[in-house]
């Protein structure tokens, strides 16, 4: 999570996208990145049923051909030792999660190599006076551009050429040249509605991903904060949990909570209250720069930060940090307890997840942490390094909803 400025606008990278546009079907790295593991997936189970029947096609082919006298030709080598391990390699990669960039290049691969063996077969018949079968070529440039979720780009290569080597096929063997000029006007007709088409598609593809994107941000996003609500709070922090106890990472968890705050909006004004929530939100949400580290809204005028395996100096010192880093705020509170501006109380717990440990205790360890420091009379950071039994669990939140 990057730097929030005090406001309530989100920094989010789909949202960002989203309000400059794109050009030319490519988003920035890290979006570009999101969009293609999405698109994969999503056609992956479309593209596989093309491939696997083209491959059961090129084996039948290949047996028929070596059944028959000298059949070992060079189609049969190019089938053997090019097209099937392309076919194969794509579909097994089709499988694996987060190789989306080579499964595109074996995709447009596969659909490029099935396309000159399609050439050669269309070549050949025309040589024998059946030039219809040149519509063959035509229907498999519209099925490379839309129908295996090809992005515009590996489409634009793999149908180039295609179309390149049937061109040159057209020239170089013995064609009338009206029947070469009808050949390459279907082509060039095919790719061109193919191309708007794939282009139109993907276009309406990267726009929709974005809208989807901003939107799930904004359901797991505290509406004044921009900080994490607290059910994505509970998922992210349930993740880390068991990513930690595999890792054997330890987990810092903070809470903290403003002083005094209801008399500050009792003297303010809800409005103010609202400000100063937000510009306290914002220092907290900079000390979570890490890219597991994570800051949420926890409740009212409580807030959570979640360390994963901080460094030692680093865990130890970032309490004190933001507890002073909340008093040079300098918002002025005339009726806190603790002196003129607004502070807040921290409790820290240090926990090593284990198999004897569950996270409900972490978090309960962190609640009396606060307990404690509000007790000891605020505006102070109490850390728990262990997980103490014999403190008595959640007096903090007990006693809040008692005087409540
Ligand atoms: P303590 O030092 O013990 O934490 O005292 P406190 O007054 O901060 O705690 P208490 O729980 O009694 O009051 C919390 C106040 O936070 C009550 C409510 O007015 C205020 N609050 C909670 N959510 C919001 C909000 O979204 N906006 C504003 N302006 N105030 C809020
Ligand atoms: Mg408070
Ligand atoms: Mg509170």
């Amino acid at each position: 999570m990057g730097t929030l400025s005090g406001t309530t606008q989100l920094n989010s990278p789909f949202g960002d996208q989203r309000q400059q546009g794109f050009h030319w079907l490519t988003f920035a790295p890290f979006v570009e990145e999101e969009f293609l593991h999405t698109y994969a997936r999503e056609t992956a189970g479309r593209a596989r049923l093309l491939v696997g029947l083209a491959l059961a096609t090129v084996l039948v082919l290949i047996g028929a051909s070596l059944a028959q006298p000298g059949g070992l030709g060079f189609m049969v080598a190019f089938e053997v030792l090019l097209v099937v391990p392309t076919l194969l390699g794509t579909v097994y990669v089709s499988m694996l999660p987060g190789r989306h960039r080579l499964y595109f290049f074996l995709l447009a691969s596969s659909l490029l190599v099935l396309g000159l063996m399609i050439n050669s077969v269309v070549t050949r018949a025309s040589l024998h006076g059946m030039s219809f079968y040149f519509s063959s070529t035509v229907a498999w440039i519209f099925i490379v551009w839309v129908t295996c979720g090809l992005p515009f780009r590996h489409a634009a290569v793999a149908t180039l050429l295609i179309s390149g080597t049937y061109v040159w096929g057209l020239f170089n063997w013995n064609i009338d040249s009206t029947e070469r000029f009808f050949a390459i006007a279907a082509l060039g007709f095919a790719n061109l509605i193919g191309a708007v088409c794939c282009y139109q598609l993907e276009h309406a593809l990267r726009r929709s991903f974005l809208e989807s994107k901003v939107l799930s941000e904004l359901a797991e996003r505290d509406g004044l904060t921009g900080l994490y609500n607290r059910r994505s709070y509970d998922q992210h922090l349930h993740r880390l949990w068991r990513q930690s106890r595999r890792e054997h990472k330890q987990l810092t968890l903070m809470l903290i909570d403003i002083d005094n705050f209801k008399a500050y909006n009792d003297l303010y004004g809800h409005q103010a209250g609202d400000d100063a929530l937000k510009r306290v939100a914002a220092v907290i949400s900079q000390a979570a720069n890490r890219p597991l580290d994570f800051v949420a809204r926890f409740g009212g005028e409580e807030f959570a930060l979640v360390l994963y395996g901080p460094d030692t100096e680093y865990g130890r010192e970032l309490p004190e940090t933001l507890r002073v880093a909340v008093v040079d705020l300098k918002i002025p509170h005339q009726r806190s307890a603790t002196g003129p501006y607004l502070t807040v109380s921290i409790g820290v717990a240090n926990v090593m997840p284990d198999t004897d440990r569950s996270l409900e205790g972490a978090i309960q360890m962190a609640d009396e942490a606060l307990y404690q420091a509000k007790e000891e009379g605020r505006n102070r950071t109490v850390v728990r390094d262990s997980p103490n039994a014999s403190v008595q669990t959640g007096r903090f939140r007990g006693e809040q909803q008692r005087s409540a």
